[in-house]
Order: structure tokens, then sequence, then C-alpha cells
């Protein structure tokens, strides 16, 4: 557990936030695999493209930027690039349904895996969930789940992991109006909803978006930086971006989750 910020203040927490992919659920590790390749793909179409390690690099820097924003934003950023270049611009919705298609060919076994029983869900939860939301409940905290992949596989996600249970029905996505969700939005909502100071709410994510927004009111970020891959220690990578979020801690998992419970609720 790495303490970025030394003179946060705990209040009493009443709400948690969790961001998603990356952070509870594993199902759609190596999704960045299919859609730099493919954003790529399509840089290098449009007719004023640079190189394929010029692409390539632009392609990871904008869907790391985004990412924790619901997927329709990486594909209007693409748009961008594509006319940028020279290349027509289109609706960023045929972005998003072909890559979703190609993340779906990847994922479906792990999907149907978990669906038929014949995989256990400890194989795709960041290590350590399931006690870490025993604990919160235990402290009796309402929590929350807003994640940026569209509600409907969210939801179905969350179930297949057997954690639906915890969230009461809180249970965010992105709709097909995508003005009409957001994660800020959600924390705002917690927020006023139940009256709450900033440091009454703790927010667990893996991205950017989700940490700065939990810091925007106030709150408590916690930056989870699992090594999707190795599942030892921390992803440089995430670790990094955590860290210029503004994170207050970062954490490789939540095996340690006596350090987030004294960290949260004071003993
Ligand atoms: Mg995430």
């Amino acid at each position: 557990m790495i303490f970025v910020n030394k003179e946060v203040k705990v209040g009493i927490i009443h709400s948690v936030v969790f961001d998603f992919d990356g952070t509870l659920s594993l199902i759609r590790k190596g999704w960045q695999e299919i859609m730099t390749p493919y954003f790529t793909e399509v840089l290098m179409a449009a007719p004023n493209h640079g190189t394929l390690e010029e692409e390539s690099h632009c392609a990871r820097e904008f869907i790391d930027l985004l990412t924790g924003k619901q997927t329709i934003y990486q594909c209007i950023r693409l748009d961008e690039e594509v006319v940028k270049r020279g290349g027509q611009s289109i609706d960023p919705i045929v972005y998003k349904n072909e890559y979703h298609r190609r993340l779906l060919e990847k994922i479906d076994y792990r999907r149907e895996g978990l669906a038929t029983g014949d995989i256990d869900p400890v194989e795709y939860l960041v290590p350590g969930s399931v006690a870490l939301l025993d604990m919160l409940k235990a402290h009796e905290v309402n929590l929350y789940l807003a994640s940026g992949t569209d509600e409907k596989y969210v939801k179905e996600e969350v179930e297949l992991l057997g954690l639906t249970k915890y969230f009461a029905g809180e249970i965010y996505g992105a709709r097909d109006d995508y003005k009409l969700f957001s994660k800020a939005m959600v924390i705002k909502r917690i927020i006023s909803e139940n009256n709450l100071h900033g440091s009454s709410l703790a927010g667990f994510g893996d991205g950017y978006v989700e940490i700065e927004n939990i810091k925007e009111v106030g709150g408590i970020a916690i930056g989870v930086a699992t090594n999707e891959e190795t599942m030892k220690g921390m992803d440089e990578w995430k670790l990094e971006r955590l860290t210029r979020a503004h994170a207050d801690v970062i954490i490789e998992d939540f095996r340690n989750v006596r350090g987030i419970e004294k960290f949260l609720f004071k003993g």
C-alpha cells in the first residue's frame, strides 16, 4: 500500500463507488490489445497517415487518457484523428461496434465458461475482491458500481462474477445516449442524495477518470494497480497514471483487506 497523499483525512465512510473493468473484473483483460491495433489500422487507412509506429503511439496515448470514460469517447477521438489525417468523418458508433465485436470474439470463452460454471469466478476477479466487498458490507456502507462499459454487459458480468448481491441495484454503465451517464454524474448524485461530505465517500479505480472524479468532490481515492497478467506486484504503467491522477493511496489488489479496513475505518 503506497500512501501518495500523506495528508488525507478519511471521514466516516458512508458510501463506496467502484470502477468495474480492471478494478474488480478481469473478464475484459487484454482489451487494449484489441483496441490499439484496430484504431491503428483505422488511422493507417486515412490519406495522410504517419508511420505505423507513430499511429500506434498516437492511438495508445489517447486510449489511455480516456480509459474510464465510456468507450464512445475513445471512438469520437478516433474519428477526430481520422479527419485530421484527411479522412472522412463517420458516426463513431461504427468504430465502437466493430471494436466490441472484436473484443467479444476474444473474451467470449470467459463469459461462456463463467456462465456454465467451467470457470471459477476467482480467475477473473482482482484478488481479494470478495473479501473486500464482505468487509465493506460488514461496515454497512452503501456500494455503487459505475463503469464505462455498456450497462447491459456490466450487469451481465457482475452477475457472472457473483457480485450482484453487493450492489443493491446500484450498478451503472454506458447508455446508448452517452450524455445520460458519466461516473461524475453518479458520484454527484451519491453525494447529494445522501447529503454527504466528500470525505465520507471513497472510490476504487484503476484509471484516471474515476480517480479524478472522486478527488473533484473531495472523496478518498484508492488506486488499484493490479498487474493483470502476472497477478503479482503492481503494474508500473497503472501506478504511474494513478499517481498522476492524485490517488490518495495505491494498492496492488485487495489481498491486504485488513490494511484497507484500517485505512478506511481506522480500526
Ligand atoms: Mg477500469
